[in-house]
């Protein structure tokens, strides 16, 4: 057998070890002055990280947006620390406070109730305030919604918008829909169980039920489920049983086509010609007839030109 040399031995055996130490240096100690956010599993326990438990652990404080979705996870991870709350509406007041406890040298991780904190969750105000401050802002990455139902949509994911939650309100979610129709890079949309079978319905009317997409729910879950093809297939399947629209959504949507993106912005210019003419009715009538586009859609465009030339 070929014996290696005692100091080659000894050379692998260092650069092993300095490999190895580079890779878990992270996951080793937590250091003081500092401000982690730390990302939590969306559904399944199993998802947390070895250095986001190490983290959890080891800092002098957590700050959470629900100690109740919280502290569930850190008993499961045996953690027992008090949790300090954090969300929407008391973020603003509490951050001062927090940042002169890390100024002082105390280590905080941030978490909030689901994946990663700041992906349409609460802790904006506290990381700006803390870069602007020169305190360190280090990243524990893990679950995210939108990440996991892309890497699963097989739509586009070179380029993509994420659009997180459509507004409430149905005329501020189908004007904002409007204004996405010539968006060419996939989209992608959070949404609730309250809202889901609108929103789709919505994008049908205004995006086109053929537009191919995919509904990620309940992911990582018991019951997860990927519906696809287009949304039109989408809608039917919510209405054919009610209990796909149970749970937590992420809506993956292809973006337009780039011929149409072409057409409708070569629209924009046609109605921005007949609006101060005629009614948008009468405008867009005429500009979906010549073009061969969808009534409603250049409806809805000629309605959003009228308004932003009201406002
Ligand atoms: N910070 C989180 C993240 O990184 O994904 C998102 C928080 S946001 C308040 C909650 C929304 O994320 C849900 O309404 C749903 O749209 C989406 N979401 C969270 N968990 C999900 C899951 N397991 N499956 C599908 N969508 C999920």
């Amino acid at each position: 057998m070929f014996a290696a040399p005692l100091k080659l031995k000894n050379l692998v055996r260092a650069v092993s070890l300095r490999i190895y130490s580079q890779m878990s240096g992270g996951l080793l100690s937590v250091k003081s002055g500092l401000l982690y956010v730390v990302a939590t599993p969306i559904g399944n326990l199993g998802d947390i990280s070895l250095r986001a438990k190490q983290i959890l652990t080891e800092v002098d404080f957590i700050a959470a947006e629900d100690s109740r979705r919280t502290r569930p996870l850190l008993k499961h991870l045996g953690i027992s620390k008090d949790i300090i709350s954090l969300h929407e509406h008391n973020e603003r007041q509490r951050v001062q406070g927090l940042l002169t406890r890390i100024e002082a040298g105390e280590s905080m991780a941030l978490v909030s109730d689901a994946g990663t904190p700041l992906i349409s969750d609460p802790g904006y105000h506290l990381v700006k305030q803390a870069r602007s401050m020169g305190i360190t802002v280090s990243p524990v990455p893990g679950a995210s919604a939108l990440v996991a139902a892309l890497s699963v949509s097989g739509l586009p994911t070179d380029h993509f918008r994420f659009q997180g939650f459509l507004p409430s309100k149905r005329s501020a979610r189908r004007t904002q829909l409007a204004e996405l129709v010539d968006e060419t890079v996939t989209l992608v949309f959070y949404e609730s169980s309250h809202r889901i079978v609108e929103s789709v319905e919505d994008m049908c009317e205004i995006l086109g039920g053929d537009r191919e997409a995919i509904l990620a729910r309940e992911l990582t879950k018991v019951y997860e489920t990927v519906l696809g093809q287009s949304l039109e297939a989408i809608l039917a399947a919510l209405q054919a049983d009610a209990n796909q629209s149970r749970g937590e959504f992420v809506l993956v949507v292809r973006g337009a086509a780039k011929e149409v993106a072409a057409d409708l912005s070569e629209a924009d210019k046609l109605l921005a010609l007949l609006l101060p003419e005629m009614s948008v009715k009468s405008a867009s009538r005429l500009v979906s007839t010549y073009m061969g586009l969808s009534k409603n859609e250049v409806y809805q465009r000629a309605l959003k030109l009228q308004q932003d030339a009201d406002s």
